[in-house]
Parts: C-alpha cells; structure tokens; sequence
C-alpha cells in the first residue's frame, strides 16, 4: 500500500452503488465526480449468472451508464488471462458464457479447464471431460465458487459444486477468477495499465472487496452500506484504509488523496 496519488478506482457494485433494488443516495453524482476528476474507473462484480450486457443494462436502470471495458468481472479477466498464456482452453460453462468469450481456442492438448455457470450444459461427458483434462495436467479456473445461489423457489446448486467434483476427483487445485483473488484486482488493474498501488478498491465486503484488495497490494476504501452492519456484527469491519459513510462521499475522499 502505498499513500501517493490515485489513478484508478475499482468499485463495487451490490451494496455499494445500489443495494435491495435501489441505488444509494448520491451514487450517480459520485460517480459523475470521480470521472470529472479523471481517475480510470472498473466496475467489479464476481457474478457469472449474468451476461455483461444484462448488468450494465441493469446499471442504466439505476441511472449508472457504464461503457464496456470499464465493467470487469471473471469472465473478462478469464479471456484476458487465457488470451495472454495463448491458451487451449476445456470450458464447462453455459451457452452464453461461452458466446461470452469469442476468443477461447477450444482445441485439445488442453493447457486450461475454465469453469462457470454450466447449467445447461453441465452433464456427465461434460463433467468427466473437464476432470480428464484437469487429470492430464490442465489448470484449472473458476469463474467463482459460490455453493448454492438462492432464487424465490429457495436455494440452487452453484459453480462451485461443479469447481468441487472436478478438484476432488482430479486431486488438483482451482485457480478462483473472481474477487478477493488477487489475480481478479491485478488484471483489473492491467486493464487500465495502472499499478496495484496507484488503485482503491471501494466496496462494502469486508472479506472480498478489503481483505481481498488489502493482499493484492490495493487502498482500501469500505462502505458502510451494503453488508457493512452484518460484518460488523460479525466482527470483520475495521481493516479497511478508511470507511466512509456511503459512496457519495468517495469524491472528497480521492481528492484529499490526490489524483495522479
Ligand atoms: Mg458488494
């Protein structure tokens, strides 16, 4: 961590720029503020359910106009990893992840296993697919690991069971893409050609947006917002670089920083 200038800032979005279906008061301004003040801006969410369209179309609702590249999730650090190891890569995602990534050479020797949301494609040839190629020496990514997702009907099976059998079977280890992995926040920052050191990450998780920035050499900024009260309860608060009462006041704070 360093205390220089700011050249980038990394910010959450549920919990942070709109939680429970509305956008937190003064997020739109803030956001507004910060590009005045020319800082790169990433807008970080480890979802995989959910094309990139869908959420920035979703970020327009809460008045959010976010452009293409300044959204980054495991799928776009996914294809900016494989891409740059020149890849051949076993997915074992859904029909829309794989549309997602254009650039995915799937072509055995399989130097790769990419795991996401696959429910509908996930099947056994799939599954033992995947555990072969992890088996002959693949490495193995997963969009996320999350074990269950909770819809109206209750909860559902998730990437990570699937990320699971795969790893339990083949004996190996999964390489997570998505926060608080410390890939997730250094290809976020590649992506805007700026050192770890010269971003803030700014999200109301304790565990993966601070814990997860704080390894990865990132300030830190949380919001008490979000799943701030519930962590606090919890005990895990109180790591961040600072704490602000909302987003709204993000500007203030990156100014009193300075802008590099
Ligand atoms: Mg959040």
């Amino acid at each position: 961590m360093t205390g220089g200038a700011v050249r980038a800032v990394l910010l959450d979005l549920e919990g942070t720029l709109y939680a429970r279906g509305a956008v937190i008061d003064g997020a739109v301004e803030a956001v507004a503020a910060l590009r005045e003040l020319g800082v790169g801006l990433r807008f970080l969410t480890n979802t995989d359910s959910r094309t990139a369209e869908q959420i920035r179309g979703e970020l327009a609702g809460y008045g959010l106009a976010v452009a293409a590249q300044e959204l980054f999730t495991p799928v776009v650090a996914a294809a900016q990893l494989l891409t740059a190891a020149g890849a051949r890569t076993y997915p074992l995602v859904s029909r829309e992840l794989r549309a997602a990534l254009p650039t995915l050479v799937d072509e055995p020797p399989y130097s790769h296993v990419l795991i996401g949301d696959c429910r509908d494609t996930l099947d056994y040839a799939a599954l033992d697919g995947a555990f072969r190629a992890v088996r002959d020496g693949a490495v193995l990514l997963a969009l996320q690991t999350g074990r269950y997702f909770k819809r109206a009907d209750g909860d559902h099976l998730d990437t990570g069971a699937v990320v699971a059998a795969v790893t339990y079977a083949a004996g190996a280890e999964a390489r997570v893409l998505g926060k608080p992995a410390t890939d997730f926040f250094e290809l976020a920052a590649r992506s805007l050609d700026v050192p770890v050191t010269a971003c803030v990450v700014v999200g109301d998780d304790a565990t993966t947006d601070i814990a997860g920035g704080r390894t990865a050499g990132l300030r830190t900024v949380q919001v008490r917002t979000g799943k701030y009260a519930d962590q606090q309860a919890e005990g895990l608060t109180g790591r961040a670089s600072h704490e602000l009462d909302s987003v709204a006041g993000l500007p203030g704070l990156i100014r009193e920083w300075g802008v590099g």
